[in-house]
């Protein structure tokens, strides 16, 4: 099928909800897409962080094609050995108690919300049901989620949102000034992916962690796009010598399988009882053998030291380029602030010239495969060069 046959397909059968580059993608090893057309394009977005291991990992694929042979799925009324061992590995690797498995990240924070009203509410009172989350965070697209984000561009077309949600500014003057007696959470992204790859400063987290542990209010991170090695500790907050008691986790963890994941520490591990909450496909045998097979490897000796490694450098090339004024991001989480302020027309020049980059907000960004190597951030940096210098 040629790539007009997709365009005018979409246009007759989606929903508009999405603008979208003009590649139709097929196949794709390791870190290069190839289209319709046969042309390849070098990937620096993974799915937007998803495909944490690449296109058809050869494990990854295994793992996973073996599974889809053996087992595709069972009820949650069943024991699932894939689902207990991916629970344990996860737990082990990151010091969680206990986990939830939904689908998506929205789903994992839907989770993250419930136990923190739930804990709230049977520890303080009816009335501790409240939580701050972020200016300029993103938590997902579910109208509960969407509420959390602290973005009025995202409070729009679908009232009534859900209540009991406010919004602070990255400083303790404004926390404290948000937090009352009925805050039961504060729900955080330490680098705000989505609102232009924002890391959240150590001092300010720190203080924050300490402020919510005096108050007993619950420091929920979402870690859906920093989680599983993009930033080059298996979550986040490892880089902010904090403890969160609760994390939720998503994009990288299945490989490119719908999963998300709500992580809680020992002390929350029963607030959620049986019958509370629950999903039809949440912990599904095939996407959890993926996300074994994931951190299978992300977890191997030295892993994350070349997650790093490569993050490094590829933002010391970044910031070498004459047309980048600024380079943020940890590990391979990264975006560039142009001088030209030109992001989106530089990542649509980029596709037909066989590169595939983000963009959040303002910014270009960069969310390559974690096992990506220096001669394909070469080749991509390459014919982003050339694309700036054509524009
Ligand atoms: C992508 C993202 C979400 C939403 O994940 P979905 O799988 O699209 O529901 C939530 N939080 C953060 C930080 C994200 O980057």
């Amino acid at each position: 099928m040629h790539f007009d046959t997709v365009k005018q397909q979409e246009q007759a059968y989606l929903m508009p909800t999405y603008g979208r580059f003009p590649a139709a993608l097929v196949s794709g090893k390791g870190a290069t897409a190839v289209d319709t057309e046969g042309k390849t394009y070098i990937d620096f977005t993974a799915g937007i962080g998803v495909n944490a291991l690449g296109y058809c990992d050869p494990d990854w694929t295994k793992a996973v094609a073996e599974q889809a042979a053996t087992l595709q799925h069972i009820s949650n009324l069943y024991y699932s050995p894939v689902m207990t061992q991916l629970a344990e590995r996860l737990c082990k690797a990151s010091g969680f108690s206990r986990v939830f498995f939904g689908n998506s990240g929205a789903e994992a924070n839907e989770c993250a919300i419930k136990l923190a009203r739930k804990y709230g509410t049977q520890t303080r009172g009816e009335a501790c049901n409240q939580i701050i989350t972020l200016n300029n965070s993103f938590h997902g697209r579910t109208v509960t989620t969407l509420a959390a984000t602290g973005q009025d561009a995202f409070h729009q077309h679908f009232t009534p949102f859900t209540e009991g949600f406010s919004y602070a500014d990255t400083n303790m003057e404004s926390v404290r000034a948000t937090a009352n007696a009925a805050t039961c959470a504060v729900l955080i992204e330490l680098v705000q992916g989505e609102g232009g790859v924002c890391p959240l400063e150590p001092a300010f987290v720190q203080e924050l962690a300490a402020f919510c542990k005096e108050r007993d209010i619950l420091l929920m991170v979402d870690e859906v796009q920093t989680g599983i090695g993009r930033t080059g500790k298996l979550f986040c907050f490892e880089h902010y010598a904090i403890q969160p008691d609760v994390v939720t986790s998503a994009k990288g963890l299945g490989g490119g399988l719908p999963i998300g994941a709500c992580l809680c520490t020992e002390r929350l591990g029963n607030v959620m009882n049986a019958g509370m909450h629950g999903s039809t496909f949440g912990g599904n045998p095939v996407v959890c053998a993926g996300a074994l097979a994931v951190l299978d490897k992300v977890l191997r000796p030295g892993f994350l030291e070349d997650v790093v490694e490569k993050g490094a450098y590829l933002r010391g090339r970044l910031e070498a380029m004459d047309a980048i004024e600024e380079v943020r991001g940890m590990g391979m989480m990264l975006g560039a602030v142009l001088k030209k302020d030109n992001a989106k027309a530089v990542a649509a020049a980029c596709v037909p010239n066989g590169l595939l980059v983000l963009t959040a907000k303002t910014l270009l960004r960069f969310l390559p495969p974690l096992t990506i190597t220096k001669e394909e951030i070469d080749q991509g940096l390459a014919i982003l060069q050339r694309t700036i210098s054509d524009l």
